[in-house]
């Protein structure tokens, strides 16, 4: 997957960086949403597909943010996959 460094939605940008580790209280994690630089941090060591996933999760992150909505973490993660699956079913050509 290729990510562009920013998106921009509505406005604001949204910044994208991989990184070697992300470390939220020692503890691992695979992505995060920064609200104050509106950056999304991306663990470089993820396979493709677990890759798209957290990022449409972080994704989501900064239009909660932006849009000052309040998602529930597992509801997020859960549509996160359904989005994936969306928008890499083969059935539909979005660039037409
Ligand atoms: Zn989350």
């Amino acid at each position: 997957m290729e990510l562009p460094e920013q998106i921009e939605i509505s406005g604001y940008i949204c910044n994208i960086e991989i990184v070697k580790e992300i470390k939220v209280s020692r503890k691992r994690c695979y992505g995060i949403y920064d609200a104050k630089t509106k950056t999304i941090y991306l663990d470089k060591n993820m396979d493709s597909t677990r890759m798209k996933e957290i990022f449409i999760h972080e994704f989501m992150h900064f239009l909660e943010d932006i849009y000052r909505l309040k998602f529930d973490d597992n509801y997020l993660s859960t549509l996160a996959l359904g989005i994936l699956q969306l928008v890499t079913n083969k059935k539909i050509k979005w660039t037409e």
